[in-house]
C-alpha cells in the first residue's frame, strides 16, 4: 500500500536509498575533509593574497617579490603568540620564566618557517615559477635562519631535536579497516 502512494513512482524508494554511501555498513565517520596541510596552505595563501591587494601601494601577484615577503612575516608578528625576550629582559635564555615580562609576542620561529614552506608551494600551484620562487629567495632563507638563531637564544630552546623528530613521524594509521567488524545474524 505504501509502495502505491510513492508518487506514482515505483523507483522513488530506490531512489532515496541509492543516494546514501554504497557501503550498506553504517558507519559513523565523516567524509575525509582535505588534509590540515591543504587547507592550512589555501587560507596562507588567501591572507598573503589579502596583504597585497590592501599593500599601499598596492602590489601585483605577479610583481611581488621577497622584499614583499620579508615586509608580510613582520607583519605577522603582531599576531603572535610567543613571547621572545629582548637581549636586555633578565629572562632572555630562560625557558620557563617564572615571572611575566614587557617583551612582546611574536610569531615563533617554526611557524613562520612552515608558513614560508607552504606559500613557496602555493606560488607554484599558483602558476609561478620554480626559479622565480620569492618565498625560496636566498633574502628569505636568510632572515629565517637569523630568526631562529635568536629565538633558540632568547627562549633557552634548541629546534633541532624536534625536527628530527619531525621527520621520523609518519602517520601509520590506516582509518578504513573493517577487520573487527562482525556479522550479526538473527
Ligand atoms: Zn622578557
Amino acid at each position: 500500500m505504501d509502495f502505491a502512494a510513492a508518487s506514482g513512482n515505483p523507483n522513488s524508494l530506490n531512489v532515496i536509498s541509492s543516494s546514501f554511501p554504497i557501503c550498506s555498513v553504517p558507519i559513523s565517520l565523516p567524509p575525509p575533509p582535505p588534509s590540515r596541510y591543504e587547507s592550512q596552505k589555501r587560507r596562507d595563501w588567501n591572507t598573503f593574497c589579502q596583504y597585497l591587494r590592501n599593500h599601499r601601494p598596492q602590489i601585483s601577484l605577479s610583481l611581488f617579490n621577497s622584499a614583499h615577503v620579508l615586509e608580510f612575516l613582520r607583519y605577522l608578528d603582531q599576531f603572535g603568540k610567543t613571547k621572545i625576550h629582548n637581549q636586555s629582559c633578565p629572562f632572555f635564555g630562560v625557558p620557563n620564566p617564572p615571572a611575566p615580562c614587557p617583551c612582546p609576542l611574536r610569531q615563533a620561529w617554526g611557524s613562520l618557517d612552515a608558513l614560508v614552506g607552504r606559500l613557496r608551494a602555493a606560488y607554484e600551484e599558483h602558476g609561478g615559477k620554480p626559479e622565480a620562487n620569492p618565498f625560496g629567495a636566498r633574502a628569505v632563507r636568510l632572515f629565517l635562519h637569523d630568526v631562529r638563531d635568536f629565538q633558540s637564544k632568547s627562549r633557552g630552546i634548541s629546534y633541532d631535536k624536534k625536527r628530527k623528530r619531525q621527520k621520523q613521524k609518519v602517520a601509520l594509521q590506516a582509518p578504513g579497516v573493517t577487520h573487527s567488524v562482525k556479522p550479526t545474524i538473527e
